[in-house]
């Protein structure tokens, strides 16, 4: 297990909090009651989506259109996390080949605590590594 049990718990009721205050599991419904800019385009490759947290701070999402809409809620969701979890440490731009897999890896956590019927049925996705549970999103994305 890469993450303390208190982390854990952190990023657990962060997603719970955000789901009881706005009573929805769509990321893109936070998103627009955040206003939080968030756009579907055309990204080159594998690129699922990334946030671009500009000079005031303030984060835009690009996610790949080229994705069905319930792929497009889970990258959305693991962007989310991103913000929810990652904004005030990363002041710069964080594109995902810029970030460390620490922070993925909590990113995917909140994924799994915020959309909890994307997690797996047959096992706790916390026993799975940070690699195995990468693997297991991108198994969902199509
Ligand atoms: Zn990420």
């Amino acid at each position: 297990m890469n993450i303390t049990p208190k982390r854990h718990r952190n990023i657990k009721n962060i997603a719970r909090s955000y789901f009881n205050h706005y009573k929805t599991r769509n990321p893109f419904e936070i998103f627009q009651k955040l206003g939080i800019s968030c756009s579907l385009i055309k990204l080159d490759g594998d690129l699922k989506g990334f946030t671009h947290i500009n000079e005031k701070n303030i984060p835009c999402v690009y996610i790949n259109n080229k994705y069905d809409y319930y792929s497009q809620k889970i990258i959305a969701a693991h962007e989310l996390g991103h913000i929810l979890l990652h904004r005030k440490d990363d002041l710069n731009m964080f594109e995902e080949n810029g970030i460390s897999s620490q922070k993925e890896y909590e990113a995917n956590i909140f994924l799994m605590e915020f959309m909890p019927h994307v997690q797996p049925h047959d096992k706790n996705y916390i026993q799975l590594s940070p690699t195995r549970l990468k693997n297991y999103i991108r198994s969902k994305i199509c």
